[in-house]
């Protein structure tokens, strides 16, 4: 048996067992090593029931005597009790709130070990332990199996669909008495120096930890066990990180020539004085674009804060040194906002510009795409439709890609195959918090606009509830009177926008037709027609419609500064960074802006969402917070986030890990010890954590 050997080998594992671990990701030996503890308990204590003493943790193998859901009273709170006894014919009682379904567990007679806080009931006269963990006993467990459950630190795995901790932890400790000790990849120097334990130690102690390991250390996932397993993934990732960065450097790419004639054009271009933010960060764009190699830089920036000039303003180094430029954007309606403010922009220096997205038809796209090959369109614009393999560019020099995080890692390697090493410039609008951005953009420079443009007021946002309709509506009216435009938002639920717009046309016909007649109300939902959606974004823009009511098209990247309330309708079911941005739609001009909140039930985490909306109109902060509310994985949504998927460490909890690992990884590429070593590391990245981390160029 190594490493590499199938768990359907392994006894106990058959066909069924195989295919719910499958399922999880869990196919070798080492796949399921990696599948470590989120818990332990110390089952060291073990009692008979007539020596439990209230306020001890400890553990009882007793027998079920009976079990009920308990008195009508309390029927409503499914309130379950069983009680049990053992050899010393003393009686516990174990009790569960809303343990209906424990009725089907413990039939008498059925054998269990109990652990959990002893107390006593002095109402009843009873022993007893409120919610104990559980683990059901079978007859033919030997002494062997009986003693790795009991008796000792225990570790607690995340039941694998249908398999149990109980069997998972049987499964690992067979494997880890027939595996023979694992080698060691980690640096030897890295690892003395840190003073980690080899890596087969690591393993063992993880799974099975000695009985004088600190049980708080333990549950805090800080055991050096723990630690030398989380630094090493960590370690490893930024190693590959490192290494594509390192490649990325070498690469050759475009030379930019910064003539005055260049800087005078982008004077020309600007309808406004940057802010001291904007001009750093051009500084360092135009840095990179001057140097011959490829620019990889991530422009970060919070909604609003100007970004888009920033880019454009690359763009125009870019064409007057006699290169195209690509800009990509993740939905059609933003590809169409960037199209009309690049255009507006550019029309000053007589630019061609010209959109390309998924909607056209194929004639019209072929006519697109003429353009571009030949040269004659200096700026293409366009959502994935622009990575198709078809789509040439005669001289491509600059890739601009917003709102990265929905684009793949994968998806800007295809862009750069584009180019003759194109220079890209990521930019995001979603802040993303710092230890994630090492993580995921660790091979991007990263600028960072940390100033709004002069003028700006924060936004005041505040929360309702549905029933405040009519001060909503008159608040709309003293805006709209006021000359201010506003947008009413519905949520769309789970990739079917069918239910919000229908939502949207029911209150874009009770807005235009009962509460405000005389006034100009717009519709604005993904399935309107391309053209239709353009047109009416323009009657917006020109101020022609008063309210656009819309689904989440409007997500991202509309501009209308005159627009100054946004009322978001059923704000529970946004998510947070999603709610940040639509606020980030208004509050773009001189006059004070407003967003309000509308809801209807809210769970505890959207209370806590709305809550820190209310509170803060911070995005890093939004941004930090909204991590912490849903887990990294679902912070940027999709598989195609290239989020790398993390067995062991955690991005959240395990941040000063992440840190130090990075420090060493790129210590460890930049100064390794000998070139030999060095080539070893590569081949095992290449090997083991390529794939999984998205690390497509690496060595
Ligand atoms: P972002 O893309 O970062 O969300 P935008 O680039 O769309 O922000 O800019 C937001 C708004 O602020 C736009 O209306 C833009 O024209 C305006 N703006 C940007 N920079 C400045 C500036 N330096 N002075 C005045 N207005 C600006
Ligand atoms: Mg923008």
């Amino acid at each position: 048996m190594d490493l590499a050997t199938s768990l359907t080998y392994i006894k106990g594992v058959g066909p069924a067992r195989a295919a719910m671990l499958e399922a999880k990701g869990l196919s070798t030996v080492e796949d399921l090593l990696a599948y470590v503890p989120f818990r332990y308990e110390d089952r060291s204590n073990v009692k008979a029931v007539n020596e439990l003493a209230p306020g001890e943790m400890a553990t009882v193998i007793a027998e079920v005597r009976s079990a009920s859901l308990s008195g009508f009273k309390r029927r409503n709170l499914g309130l379950f009790e069983a009680s049990f006894t053992d050899r010393s014919r003393g009686i516990l009682v174990g009790k569960w709130f809303h343990g209906g379904y424990l009725a089907n567990v413990f039939a008498p007679g059925q054998k269990v070990a109990l652990y959990g806080k002893v107390e006593f009931d002095s109402y009843a006269g009873q022993i007893t332990m409120l919610h104990p963990e559980y683990e059901i006993l079978t007859d033919d467990d030997d002494a062997v199996e009986a003693a790795l459950h009991l008796g000792r630190v225990v570790p607690v795995y995340e039941a694998v669909a249908k398999i149990s901790t109980r069997v998972l932890r049987a499964m690992v400790h067979r494997i880890l008495e027939s595996l023979p000790p694992v080698e060691d990849q980690l640096p030897e120097e890295v690892r003395l120096r840190l003073k980690l334990p080899d890596r087969w130690t690591a393993i063992k102690e993880t799974h099975f930890p000695p009985q004088e390991t600190d049980m708080r250390l333990l549950n805090a996932f800080r055991s050096q066990a723990q630690f030398r397993l989380i630094f090493e993934e960590f370690f490893w990732l930024e190693c590959g990180v490192a290494l594509k960065r390192s490649k990325a450097r070498t690469m050759p790419g475009i030379s930019f020539e910064l003539t005055d004639g260049v800087r005078e054009k982008v004077k020309a271009m600007l309808p406004f004085k940057p802010t001291g933010a904007q001009k750093r960060v051009l500084g360092e764009i135009a840095q990179d674009m001057k140097a011959p190699r490829p620019m990889n830089r991530l422009l970060q920036g919070d909604v609003g804060s100007g970004k888009t000039i920033v880019a454009a303003e690359a763009a125009v180094i870019a064409i007057e040194n006699g290169y195209q430029v690509a800009v990509l954007a993740p939905t059609e309606i933003l590809a169409a906002q960037h199209y009309f403010y690049f255009k507006q922009l550019l029309a000053r220096l007589d630019y061609v510009v010209v959109q390309l997205t998924g909607s056209f038809t194929s004639r019209e796209k072929g006519q697109l795409k003429k353009l571009i090959a030949g040269g004659l369109a200096h700026v293409a614009i366009g959502t994935h439709a622009l990575l198709e393999k078809d789509v040439e560019f005669a001289k491509l020099g600059l890739a601009i890609v917003d709102e990265q995080h929905r684009f793949g890692v994968m998806q800007r390697f295809e862009l750069l195959q584009k180019g003759v090493h194109p220079d890209v410039l990521v930019m995001t609008a979603t802040p993303i918090p710092r230890t994630l951005a090492l993580t995921l953009y660790g091979d991007l420079d990263v600028s960072v606009i940390d100033e709004m443009p002069p003028g700006r007021k924060p936004i005041v946002t505040k929360h309702v509830t549905a029933d405040y309709a009519e001060r909503i509506y008159s608040f709309l009216k003293t805006q709209i009177d006021e000359g201010r435009q506003a947008y009413v938002v519905y949520p769309v639920i789970e990739e079917s926008e069918t239910s919000a717009m229908k939502a949207a046309e029911k209150m874009h016909e009770h807005l235009s037709q009962e509460v405000f007649p005389g006034i100009a109300v717009g519709l604005m939902h993904g399935r309107l027609a391309s053209d239709e959606k353009e047109s009416t974004m323009e009657r917006f823009k020109k101020g022609e419609i008063k309210i656009l009511v819309s689904t989440t098209v409007i997500e991202v990247g509309v501009d209308v500064p005159n627009a100054t309330v946004m009322v978001i309708e059923q704000a529970e079911r946004f998510g947070l960074a999603q709610l940040h941005q639509l606020r980030g739609r208004v509050g773009r001009g001189a006059a004070q802006s407003y967003c309000i909140l509308i809801t209807e039930r809210m769970s505890d985490t959207a209370k806590e969402r709305i809550r820190t909306l209310v509170d803060t109109n911070d995005g890093f902060l939004i941004a930090e917070m909204d991590l912490k509310l849903r887990g990294p994985g679902e912070f940027f949504g999709t598989k195609q986030s290239g989020l790398p998927s993390l067995r062991v460490a955690n991005i959240l909890r395990d941040k000063e890990i992440l840190e130090a690992a990075r420090r060493e990884a790129l210590d460890f590429v930049s100064h390794p010890p000998s070139e030999e070593e060095l080539r070893r590391a590569v081949a095992y990245i290449r090997d083991h954590w390529q794939r999984r981390y998205g690390l497509v160029t690496v060595g």
